[in-house]
């Protein structure tokens, strides 16, 4: 099963991607680690990415999608594949097509994790981090027994410098503005699946696998 997972920051892709992959057997490949294998790998392309990062350089177009199609010729992906932040424009998912019409497969499934702006914002700018065991907590939905203190082992909780309401709303409006073409883009193909992310994570869960047993 090809799926491709979508959704804003503050919805819980990680957390659901990390479900799905269990259950359903298949790698998560997001860009970031496909990235580093074909790197690692010293494959062409690997070489061509890692000449530009060196650079300081952002990574063009052709290179990324090049990456990502050596990534699913890889064995593990025979079953299938989860995707993950790729495509991001509709240039890269009209690539992706042509990448599956060579492999002789196509998605199956888009997911998106719909969450409303305003949920979003609460999760993002309540979250705590503990400064020496990276334990995440939530001002309001997953609080510390005591203010600013973590649980586990009593170090001091922060608070991520962009995860104020100005850079959160920023990230978010970008997220919309760039994802809008591509939901549009996949739902003319019948592929979207939007799946409520406002409900709790075992039964946003739940949801996801059962739509994807179909
Ligand atoms: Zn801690």
């Amino acid at each position: 099963m090809n799926i491709l997972i979508m959704g804003p920051p503050g919805a819980g892709k990680g957390t659901q991607a990390d479900v799905i992959v269990n259950e359903f057997g298949i790698p998560h490949i997001s860009t970031g680690d496909a990235f580093r294998l074909a790197i690692k790998l010293g494959t062409p392309i690997g070489v061509k990415a890692k000449e530009y990062i060196d650079r300081g350089e952002l990574v063009p177009d052709d290179v990324t999608i090049g990456i990502v199609e050596e990534r699913l010729q890889q064995p593990d992906c025979e079953k299938g594949f989860l995707l993950d932040g790729f495509p991001r424009t509709l240039a890269q998912a009209g690539a992706l097509d042509e990448i599956l019409g060579r492999l002789d497969t196509k998605l199956d499934h888009v997911v998106d994790l719909k969450v409303d702006r305003d949920r979003l914002m609460a999760r993002i700018t309540g979250r705590r981090i503990c400064k020496t065991c990276g334990a995440t907590y939530h001002v309001v939905f997953n609080p510390s027994k005591v203010e600013g203190i973590c649980d586990k082992d009593g170090g001091e909780l922060y608070q991520r410098s962009d995860d104020n309401e100005e850079s959160v709303g920023k990230r978010l409006d970008e997220y919309s503005n760039k994802t809008a073409p591509l939901l549009t883009f996949y739902e003319n193909k019948g592929l979207l699946r939007q799946i409520d992310g406002e409900q709790d994570i075992d039964v946003v869960s739940k949801d996801i696998v059962s739509l994807l047993r179909g």
